[in-house]
């Protein structure tokens, strides 16, 4: 008997307990609750690396915004371990300083004296995790930017819910590169089996990334379709394609050879500015995604965009998202005074093998409710949502809210 209630309470230890401390599976409840949406950003970054402010001060910000999920995403480093940064007596530091003071207050912001020059402790995720997380409300998941550089070229890729770091891999060329950067996170993934996400950044940043590096790199399997960084050409130039053509020409080069190759599309803010909402700044609220799924946490968040669950967006939400093997449905939830282009992009499958399919508008309704029936012939069918409206945070003054729904490929 005794036996039997030390191993029952060895096994309660070793798994619900474990996992309901770690906060990284939900425990099994009698009635699941319904899936929902959870808007959150994938792409940040803070004082830890490059960004311009401290990490509370950016979390602060995201969950006044009405965010429920957010990963801080410095470059080549986890906000892990005793970190101090120096605040020099001018600059933008101090503005940093003085924001995270008046919200935070002299208890919580930890200073000392280095060689006479003014440091403040940088507080790790685990900290951050007390003081913002809320069930059902708020989340952080643990990021990073795998900052890579291929004959010069920027080749980043974020990791989301990973727990180690991971080191840029490097490669001969900017799609090996990826490829091996894909396979670190999968081989943590599957070592600590955890679903960990991994997304390349922003293809048309220094035009590092090809098409042709998307095509092959069928790995991996998400990409930012937006990024809101001034400095990463969304919408190429003269002689660059936009980041939306790539992802139809990537999908379209990988499921006429594989079906189960689906490029997903992410929009992200890679915010690093917080001072002002200066539109030539990568400041935040420029891109995100929204999520569907029952329970906020890492693990379904994460198992829910890695099943394709999510749509990105610029400012448009959406009502309704459906797709089944005959149609897919989408409807907007509008704003007011706004108006709304709902177009259905695809491929066609070539009737003989000579012909190259192409891209094009397959349906297009303007109103805020829109069904796509297959016709039997698609490649892969998207969507796309246009309000006439500007976004609150434009990086162009021509900028119009979007959403962009996943691709289907319809079964065969
Ligand atoms: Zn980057
Ligand atoms: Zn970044």
């Amino acid at each position: 008997m005794r036996e039997r209630l030390v191993k029952a309470v060895a096994l309660l230890t070793s798994t619900a307990a474990i996992a309901a401390a770690s906060g990284l599976v939900p425990l099994p409840a009698p009635h699941p609750p319904p899936d929902r949406w959870w808007k959150g950003n994938l792409h940040t970054h803070s004082l830890w690396s490059d960004g311009r402010a401290f990490p509370e001060t950016v979390v602060s910000w995201y969950k006044r915004h009405g965010y429920h999920f957010l990963a801080l995403s410095d470059h080549n480093v986890l906000q892990e371990g005793e970190r101090w940064v120096t605040v020099p007596s001018d600059g933008w530091q101090q503005w940093a300083l003085t924001v995270y003071r008046d919200e935070f207050g002299p208890e919580w912001v930890e200073t000392r004296r280095k060689n006479g020059r003014l440091q403040v402790r940088l507080k790790t995720l685990a900290e951050l995790r007390t003081r913002f997380e809320e069930p059902d409300r708020f989340l952080l998941i643990a990021g990073e930017e795998i900052t890579d550089r291929c004959g010069g070229r920027p080749v980043h890729l974020n990791a989301t819910n990973l727990k180690d770091l991971v080191l840029p891999q490097g490669g001969q060329t900017v799609a090996e590169a990826i490829r091996n950067n894909v396979r670190a996170v999968r081989h943590q993934a599957r070592l600590l089996r955890r679903p960990i996400l991994v997304h390349l950044n922003h293809p048309n940043y220094g035009w590092a990334v090809r098409t042709e590096d998307l095509i092959e790199v069928t790995e991996e399997r998400f990409f930012e379709v937006f990024n809101g960084h001034p400095g990463v050409h969304n919408e190429g130039d003269e002689q660059h394609i936009s980041t939306e053509q790539m992802w139809d020409e990537a999908l379209i080069g990988r499921l006429l050879e594989d079906p189960q190759a689906v490029l997903y599309g992410l929009a992200t803010d890679d915010a690093h500015w917080y001072q002002n909402a200066d539109r030539q700044r990568p400041i935040p609220g420029r891109g995100w995604i929204m999520v569907r799924a029952a329970y906020l946490t890492p693990w379904a968040i994460v198992r829910a965009i890695k099943t394709g669950d999510f749509y990105a967006s610029t400012g448009v939400t959406l009502a309704r998202v459906d797709h089944s093997d005959e149609a897919i449905v989408v409807e907007v939830q509008p704003e007011a005074n706004a108006r709304y282009v709902i177009e259905f992009i695809g491929a066609v499958k070539p009737t003989d093998s000579t012909q190259r399919p192409q891209a094009e508008v397959l349906k297009r309704v303007a109103g805020v409710k829109a069904t796509y029936r297959f016709r039997g012939n698609e490649l892969y069918v998207r969507a796309r949502i246009t309000s006439n409206q500007p976004p609150d945070y434009p990086i162009h003054p021509h900028d119009r809210e979007k959403a962009w729904v996943q691709p289907v490929v319809p079964a065969r």
